[in-house]
């Protein structure tokens, strides 16, 4: 009767939690006072390495809870195999026993079962020989039942409790995602957000962009392997091949043999990968980087794919609001920058150049005798030789400059990081090949004049530099048109004729 009670005890002691380390104490808590045991541990079975792990354990001597024991190896790994309690009276007369504490003396190992599956092993130590009768083996064997069921009631928990908070993610992400048209501050948003909701040590959103997949937002604990500015990877070459040719989810288990360069953080040891599709076209590809091999479970997939789903429709409902906002910002004949969009830059380029004493500069230019040209060849081709300006000034310039439409047939442009006479170069450049292009159905030459202006030398404010920079060109047409002057005053900076 009292062991039915001891045994009545522990189950209660054992189910009465769901909280998988709390359950695990208990086992060992109970396994040490009611049955008298100096050295007890739970050791639970890595189906994927069929390795035995230590998870818990009361006495064992330091650092020695770190083994893994293979399948059949030590008293616990024959106990899994058997799926049989395995006892050693004395452990030094059983060649199995692998020593986890000195002052052991006998051994029980009972498997853990849960239905025929094993799931791991109760392993019970003592200083005392053959300690365990027949009576105490069966009754430590019944209560591994319950310590069993205990277990998978609280796995079962966790992963349920789990599945509710990933719900509750893929709810936040729609319904914070659908909020934020930015699309800078989606992307840092989303990152967040599923890092947190999916416990993964770093989650990252490559965008295509002409070719390569760029990186855009991440969000983790792990250290990038490149400035995240230079995280760019052409999409035909490794990784991004492999990943994109399934257009599915494609996991990379073990990337310990992977070479340095195909990883994108320095302790990146597995890596789950979702293209981010959107009516049939890959806008880019979510990557979930952990820092443990093998740390993607199946059951998480369905979950995160639907997350990349509602990123995928979020990126491109902000993408489309990009295209609006730029659109506003365009000229409708040329393609290039309006003046509303030269107005903004300016005040930026003017607070960058402040800031960080860099320098700007700001280049007026205007078709010469456009007006003729409209009369004698016709409105349309004008805006032809329009378009081709507007065409030959984006090709001579930088990425970063920008050029504009001003009004009629006057453009502006804003050269970052650029000293006044660099600024009449980059003019003079554009007034040569302007004046030797060869504009189709424009029997004639086409030319420009210029001025420019730069920051500080001729202002430091938007009014002060255009109205130097329209100074140099006003000056520039006054003296015999096809020419670049800079403002201070009214000097030529040279002259084409
Ligand atoms: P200048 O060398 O002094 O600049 O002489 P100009 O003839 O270029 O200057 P003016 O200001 O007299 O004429 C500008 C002309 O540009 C007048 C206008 O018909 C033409 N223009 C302005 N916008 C457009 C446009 O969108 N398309 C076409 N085809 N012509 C335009
Ligand atoms: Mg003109
Ligand atoms: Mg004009």
């Amino acid at each position: 009767m009292a062991k039915i009670a001891v045994l009545y005890d522990a189950g209660q002691a054992v189910l009465s939690t769901f909280d998988p380390d709390e359950v695990l104490q208990r086992i060992l808590g109970i396994a040490r006072d009611y049955f008298h045991l100096q050295n007890v541990a739970i050791l639970l079975l890595d189906k994927e390495a069929q390795q035995l792990c230590v998870r818990s354990q009361i006495g064992w001597d330091q650092g020695q809870d770190q083994i893994r024991l293979g399948l059949g190896q030590g008293l616990t790994g024959a106990a899994a195999v058997k799926k049989q309690p395995v006892y050693a009276p004395d452990v030094t007369k059983d060649s199995r026993y692998i020593c986890t504490a000195q002052s052991t003396c006998s051994e029980l190992a009972i498997p853990l079962m849960v239905r025929d599956e094993v799931v791991g092993v109760l392993d019970c130590q003592s200083d005392q020989l053959d300690p365990f009768d027949k009576d105490t083996i069966e009754l430590l064997t019944l209560f591994s039942t319950q310590a069993s069921m205990a277990l998978q009631n609280a796995r079962l928990y966790t992963l349920e409790r789990q599945r509710a908070r990933q719900l509750e993610a893929i709810n936040a992400i729609a319904q914070q995602s659908t909020a934020v048209l930015d699309l800078e501050e989606l992307l840092s948003r989303v990152c967040c957000l599923i890092q947190q909701a999916f416990q993964v040590s770093h989650v990252s959103l490559f965008l295509r962009d002409e070719g390569e997949l760029v990186l855009r937002a991440h969000h983790g604990t792990l250290t990038p392997r490149a400035a995240p500015e230079n995280m760019r990877f052409p999409a035909g070459q490794e990784p991004w091949s492999s990943i994109l040719a399934t257009s599915g989810t494609f996991i990379e288990k073990d990337l310990g043999g992977t070479p340095e360069h195909l990883k994108f953080f320095v302790e990146s040891a597995s890596r789950l990968s979702i293209p981010l599709v959107s009516f049939g076209q890959t806008l880019g590809v979510l990557t979930l980087d952990s820092s443990t091999p093998n740390a993607f479970r199946e059951s998480e997939l369905s979950s995160l794919e639907s997350v990349a789903d509602i990123c995928a429709t979020s990126i491109q409902n902000a993408n489309y609001v990009e295209r609006m906002k730029q659109l506003a910002y365009l000229d409708g004949l040329t393609g290039i920058f309006n003046r509303r969009f030269f107005e903004l830059r300016i005040m930026e380029e003017i607070e960058r150049a402040r800031r960080y004493g860099m320098g700007m500069a700001v280049i007026m230019a205007d078709i010469d005798t456009f007006k003729p040209l409209n009369d004698e060849f016709g409105h349309l081709l004008g805006d032809e030789v329009l378009r081709q300006v507007s065409s030959l000034f984006h090709q001579q310039l930088r990425k970063i400059d920008v050029v504009c439409r001003y009004g009629g047939e006057e453009f502006a442009i804003l050269l970052s990081q650029t000293s006044a006479q660099h600024a009449v170069a980059v003019a003079e450049k554009l007034r040569k090949i302007v004046e030797t292009w060869q504009f189709p159905g424009v029997p004639r030459r086409v030319t420009i004049s210029a001025g420019i202006a730069a920051f500080p030398d001729h202002g430091t404010t938007r009014d002060e530099l255009v109205r130097a920079a329209d100074t140099g060109l006003y000056a520039a047409k006054q003296s015999g048109r096809n020419r670049v002057c800079s403002s201070h005053l009214a000097r030529a900076a040279s002259a084409g004729n």
